[in-house]
């Protein structure tokens, strides 16, 4: 049974005892089961602001909307995606949204030109999105974040709540279906992402996002043609900063 690092990075209840409490429980119960268990100082949303960050978004809100929110911001963003996310901020009254840059040094040193995107997209992602989230989870013990099984490739057997490096992740839609999804969007009456109606139905940094077919994976758009999947932020475990 897994147990987490000495203070500051301590939980109660092991994370194996969560998982298998939590493993059949709705999206709502998860996060207010791991703000119960970490407390709101300790606990951070993470969120593409993408075509389905709104329901997690949603069901934080409602249960707290004071939980803070981490958003990277990786220089490359579509420019919908940043009018999205204050849109969302907006109608969902988020009280604590951070939108994390990259170090200014580390672009300044290995991507000058703005192209490492293209020579080395693991290299792009480590100083846009995985170095930055770990300054960004620095304060936290905790942290939630959107990914569903349904996704497939890696995502497809996540569980509820895992061990990530000294923290422990929350995802509370890992059980939820298409459906469920369609279903928080159409009760909240919560807008789409401005780019699914133009065909994009999984959406990260604009260099490396582009359509997918209906009968493709739903992330068969990202970094399309280059044999990667993850940015990294989800298979590089976290560790303290
Ligand atoms: S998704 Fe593409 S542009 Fe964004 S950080 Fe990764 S490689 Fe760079």
């Amino acid at each position: 049974m897994s147990t987490l690092a000495a203070s500051p990075l301590v939980v109660e209840t092991p994370v194996a005892a969560l998982d298998a409490a939590l493993r059949m429980a709705a999206p709502r119960e998860v996060i207010a089961a791991a703000l119960q268990a970490i407390g709101r100082e300790r606990l951070a949303v993470v969120s593409s602001f993408g075509t389905e960050s709104a329901a997690l978004l949603k069901v934080t809100a409602d249960v707290d909307p004071a939980i803070p929110v981490i958003f990277l911001d990786t220089g490359h963003m579509f420019a919908e995606t940043l009018a999205y996310r204050d849109q969302l901020i907006e109608i969902l009254g988020l009280q604590d949204v951070r939108s994390m840059k990259p170090d200014a040094a580390a672009l300044a040193r290995e991507d000058a030109d703005n192209e490492l995107w293209f020579s080395d997209p693991d290299a792009c992602c480590r100083i846009r999105k995985v170095e930055p989230l770990a300054r960004a989870l620095a304060p936290f013990t905790a942290w939630i974040n959107g990914r569903k099984r349904f996704q497939g490739g890696l995502r497809a057997a996540i569980p509820v709540v895992e061990q990530d490096g000294a923290r422990v992740k929350f995802n509370p839609f890992a059980n939820v279906t298409r459906e469920d999804i369609a279903e928080i969007y159409r009760a909240a009456n919560l807008p789409q992402h401005p780019l699914v109606a133009s065909g994009f139905r999984s959406i990260g940094c604009m260099p490396c996002t582009s359509r997918s077919e209906s009968a493709e994976d739903e992330r068969a758009g990202r970094w399309r043609g280059r044999g990667k999947t993850e940015c990294g932020i989800h298979t590089v475990v976290t560790s303290p900063v």
